[in-house]
């Protein structure tokens, strides 16, 4: 099962709550893009497998390309996830919702 590789994030592709998200899998195709995903999510000694991915949540909206006809979301070149909206991995707090929570950022 496919769960976002960010610490803290428990947003899975087969969650019900999850279904507007989109998960990208790690740019293999650009080895230094990879390692400063790994940067940027905080797990220095993480090696990410083909099907590792990270969710929308972690990526400003204009990291997004929309595909023309599907509305599919697709990352552009060089995106870096950013948005780490999620406790403090090493609190024990549970995390809830973390999928209704990126809709409050919407006024
Ligand atoms: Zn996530």
């Amino acid at each position: 099962m496919s769960i976002c590789a960010v610490l803290g994030c428990n947003n899975g592709k087969r969650k019900e709550n999850c279904r507007a998200k989109t998960f990208f899998r790690f740019p293999f195709r650009y080895p230094a893009l990879v390692e400063i995903w790994i940067k940027a999510i905080g797990r220095e000694h993480f090696r990410p497998a083909p099907s590792s991915t990270l969710c929308s949540d972690h990526f400003e909206e204009s990291c997004f390309v929309y595909q023309q006809f599907t509305n599919r979301r697709q990352l552009k070149p060089g995106s870096i996830p950013t948005i780490f909206n999620v406790p403090d991995p090493k609190s024990k707090r549970e995390v809830n919702d973390t999928c209704e929570a990126s809709s409050s950022k919407e006024t």
